[in-house]
């Protein structure tokens, strides 16, 4: 905790519901500790710990480079998704978050929904992602695509000088809920789309609703295109890959695409511009915590600010060529600035915790 400066760590437990888990809050400079929820069969109980440091961490930065209002938390409850859940556990969950009285917030993640997030707000305000009929954004992947198209956007007038996308040629690893609608943006945009999907009967539909080419999901990465877009996996940017690559521009939404952090170096040497993940991929959550801004979720404000991705991987990659780093590090260092400017506005956590009430 001292090595990144963690602020809080909690453990809750009840033998009644058998939920037991951890909430770890790392730093809530910008606002109170947000981030999602995540169900999960850790192997040891230091291994679940580790996650929630790890992800709370993350979520800081995540926020702070995005411009919005909030810190980073996380929480992991040790359990089965597929066998474990029940309304008691989830209910026993936001009893634990109200003792914190709005210093962390949660949300969907890993192994929970949508369903289990309405679960925990029958307990607590403190809850941020929630459908559309109880105030919230409701799905958030049409948002993520949104900001990964910004992002491509951005990277492609570096590489290329042109704000246009017509006849770029762009191959999307994996058209589920984020790449199906960065496809549609794409083709909108007049880009030439590759996909390849493990699921063929999502490239069919996709063949015949976007009229895009399909690609095996063996060699996708190595086509020879302008843009490399990543909605699938994580750590696609490996010693592997990274020699077939021919893009100029890697940009897609799969968490941790960067399998070690000395693959950002490799491609900032090879000179292929790489959209840091949870750059690219902050539109969700941008529309997401939306909803904690004065006068409830609109939705026009939150696509405004989900576009404004496309500045913001602008400045990261003057960052990046004015301080000779790699675009990884200059999103980090882009989020660190930022919350050190806005600096401890502690009046920022009592109004979004106000508004929640
Ligand atoms: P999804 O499960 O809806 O889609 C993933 C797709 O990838 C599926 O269609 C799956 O069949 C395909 N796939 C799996 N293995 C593949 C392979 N080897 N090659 C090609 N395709 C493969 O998930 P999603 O919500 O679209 O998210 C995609 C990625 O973006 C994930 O890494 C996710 O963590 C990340 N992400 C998503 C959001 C969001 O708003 N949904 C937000 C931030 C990050």
């Amino acid at each position: 905790m001292k090595k990144y400066n963690y602020e809080n760590l909690y453990f809750f437990n009840d033998n009644q519901t058998g939920i037991k888990g951890v909430i770890c809050v790392h730093d809530t400079t910008l606002g109170p500790a947000t981030g999602g929820c995540r169900m999960w069969t850790y192997a040891t109980e230091w291994d679940a710990i580790e996650d929630a440091l790890r992800l709370g961490r993350g979520m800081t930065y995540k926020y702070a480079a995005a411009g919005v209002d909030l810190g980073g938390g996380k929480a992991v409850i040790i359990a089965d998704p597929k066998k474990d859940k029940s309304e008691a556990l989830f209910r026993s969950f936001g009893r634990f978050l109200n003792r914190l009285n709005g210093l962390y917030i949660t949300g969907q993640d890993v192994g929970t929904t949508l369903r289990d997030m309405e679960t925990i707000r029958s307990e607590t305000p403190y809850v941020v992602t929630l459908p559309r009929e109880l105030g919230g954004a409701g799905p958030i992947s049409p948002s993520t695509a949104l900001g990964v198209f910004q992002s491509i956007k951005a990277c492609v007038k570096e590489q290329y000088n042109t704000d246009q996308l017509k006849d770029i040629r762009v191959a999307v690893q994996g058209v589920g809920s984020v790449g199906y609608h960065l496809v549609k943006y794409l083709t909108e945009a007049g880009a030439n789309v590759t996909i390849a999907d493990i699921d063929t009967k999502r490239t069919k539909e996709l063949v015949e609703k976007f009229g895009v080419r399909v690609e095996s999901t063996e060699t996708i990465h190595s086509l020879d295109v302008e843009v490399f877009s990543p909605c699938a996996l994580g750590k696609v940017i490996n010693d592997q890959t990274i020699p077939e690559f021919k893009c100029k521009v890697v940009a897609g939404s799969a968490n941790n695409q960067l399998a070690d952090e000395k693959h950002g170096d490799y491609l900032n040497e090879l000179g292929i511009l790489y959209a840091p993940d949870y750059i690219a991929n902050a539109g969700g959550t941008i529309y997401d915590t939306d909803r904690l801004k004065p006068g409830g979720f609109n939705e026009a404000r939150a696509i405004n600010h989900v576009e404004r991705i496309y500045e913001t991987m602008t400045d990261i990659i003057a960052i990046s060529k004015e301080e000779h780093i790699p675009t990884y590090k200059a999103a980090d260092v882009f989020a660190e600035r930022r919350i050190e400017s806005v600096g401890r506005a502690k009046y920022l956590q009592k109004d979004i915790v106000n508004n929640m009430k």
